[in-house]
């Protein structure tokens, strides 16, 4: 059975059927599944008790050769048990070596100039292989979405240029430092605290304060941060968006969260101590990071939306094998039951729905970024990518839901993955905007359109 759902390629084919490199497009899908099958799911399925047993083993036999305790060998032991339970670096770099960075970006950027759907198909996959790989590069790609358009629009510095082609050749990873510990991450333009002052004197900035809840808090070599370099007034909201490097003196990477989720994946607190960086890390306009803001977050959430649809898809094939060939109630299997068949139905409608919307709103960016002044456009962009969001995250907590459901008691063991892929659900949930958040965004997008309509 192939890992790429039947629903992906047939996306593919009514999208570019007539499209001359069609046939590629499909064939990358298919070869790019067997990577995320054979090589991120294998790491990623391998569970805590065969890493605490991999850990016991490796320790059992370093003790075993050295002749009395050895307290070295016991830190060493400890130091591997910590690497085995990392996706093993060769899976990233497989991934890298793939294309998957830049796929979507422009060859004169470096990139492979792959239709967004597709890199979209792409993600899907990885995020059915494993959430935190995929939430990884979703993260980094949000951050190259924010530098090509300021790009295109010949705001981005030279020094910003030569970030953007080492991410999308895959050779720098990114984070995006948005949210923060004292305010609600809903409310974060409004409320933020971290501060940009320009240096007297000087050509560039000084930033003070702390982002929190960053993905790729560890892994990531540049961040996208935000800070506010003047007092809100009216609509605008002061905000201006910086490169800041690792290593950058003042810049460090503070609590580094253990969590119940994507648990593969590094999340935490970044603190900026009087953090100096020039004007070419200024990211286009001084005072225009909440526009850039929205534009990441509505392609990001896109990518949210493939990974969801990925995670919903796995455990939907999980919940098929339980009903069809798993336990039995009686005689019968519990697909025989109507209320099963409901729920498969349910399930099937629901991924269907929230794959079509995913890559619909994929491919409305790309007509948006092509038509970037065209506020049609934008509003049903923004509906699409917002909807798109919500709708693959909800589909993916129920399928998670129902799995746990029809394993009964033993989903609670720990080795059964059902009660994993809930809790990354999460994840998708939360991650770049909570269901009210993208209700209220695609409400008043959809009132403006109503409004244009009644000439009003
Ligand atoms: C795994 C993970 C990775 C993340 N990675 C990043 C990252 O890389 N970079 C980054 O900047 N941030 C990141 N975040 C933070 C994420 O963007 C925030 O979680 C998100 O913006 C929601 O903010 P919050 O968690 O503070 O929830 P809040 O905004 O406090 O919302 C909590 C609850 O309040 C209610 N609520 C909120 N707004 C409304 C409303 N308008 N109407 C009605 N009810 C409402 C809802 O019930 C909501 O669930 C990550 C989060 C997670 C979980």
């Amino acid at each position: 059975m192939s890992y790429i759902a039947s629903g992906q390629t047939h996306l593919i084919r009514m999208m570019y059927g007539g499209h001359p490199n069609h046939d590629s497009f499909q064939e990358m899908l298919q070869t790019f599944g067997q990577l995320a099958e054979s090589k991120v799911l294998s790491a990623e399925k391998r569970t805590e008790t065969e890493r605490a047993q991999d850990s016991l083993k490796s320790l059992a036999l370093q003790m075993s050769q050295s002749e009395k305790y050895d307290q070295q060998a016991l830190k060493t032991a400890i130091a591997q048990t910590k690497e085995n339970e990392k996706i093993p670096d060769e899976v990233y770099r497989q991934i890298v070596d793939f294309g998957l960075p830049g796929m979507a970006f422009s060859e004169p950027l470096g990139g492979l100039e792959i239709p967004y759907p597709v890199f979209m198909a792409c993600l899907e996959t990885l995020g059915k292989a494993s959430p935190s790989v995929g939430v990884r590069y979703a993260i980094s790609n949000t951050v190259m979405e924010g530098l090509r358009f300021n790009y295109e629009a010949g705001q981005l510095s030279e020094y910003g240029e030569s970030i953007l082609r080492e991410l999308i050749a895959g050779e720098k990873l990114a984070g995006f430092a948005l949210t923060e510990g004292s305010a609600a991450g809903s409310n974060i333009m409004k409320e933020m605290i971290t501060r940009a002052v320009p240096i007297k004197n000087g050509n560039g900035y000084r930033i003070t304060g702390s982002k929190m809840f960053i993905t790729n808090v560890e892994t990531a070599d540049v961040f996208t941060v935000f800070a506010r370099t003047s007092e809100p007034s009216g609509d605008d909201l002061g905000i201006s968006l910086f490169l800041v490097e690792k290593g950058t003196p003042g810049f460090r990477v503070g609590q580094v969260f253990e969590k119940r989720t994507v648990e593969n994946s590094s999340l935490g607190e970044l603190i900026l101590d009087e953090v100096e960086v020039s004007q070419e890390n200024l990211v286009g306009k001084a005072g225009c990071a909440v526009q850039y803001g929205m534009r990441m977050l509505n392609s990001g959430r896109i990518t949210i939306a493939a990974l969801a649809t990925g995670l919903a898809q796995r455990a939907f094939d999980e919940y098929m094998e339980v009903a069809v060939e798993g336990k039995k109630l009686g005689d019968q299997h519990l697909i025989e039951l109507d209320r099963t068949r409901a729920r498969v139905a349910e399930m099937s409608m629901e991924i269907h729905a929230a794959r079509d919307m995913t890559y619909h709103a994929a491919w409305l960016k790309t007509q948006f970024d092509a038509n970037s002044d065209n506020r049609e456009f934008l509003r049903d962009y923004v509906i699409a990518s917002n909807g798109a969001k919500l709708k693959a995250s909800l589909a993916a907590q129920q399928a998670c839901d129902h799995l746990v459901k029809i394993w009964g008691a033993s989903a609670i063991i720990k080795e059964n993955p059902a009660m994993k892929h809930s809790l990354d659900s999460w994840l998708y949930y939360f991650g770049e905007a909570v269901p009210e958040v993208l209700e209220n965004t695609i409400a008043h997008m959809e009132v403006k359109k109503y409004k244009k309509t009644k000439g009003s």
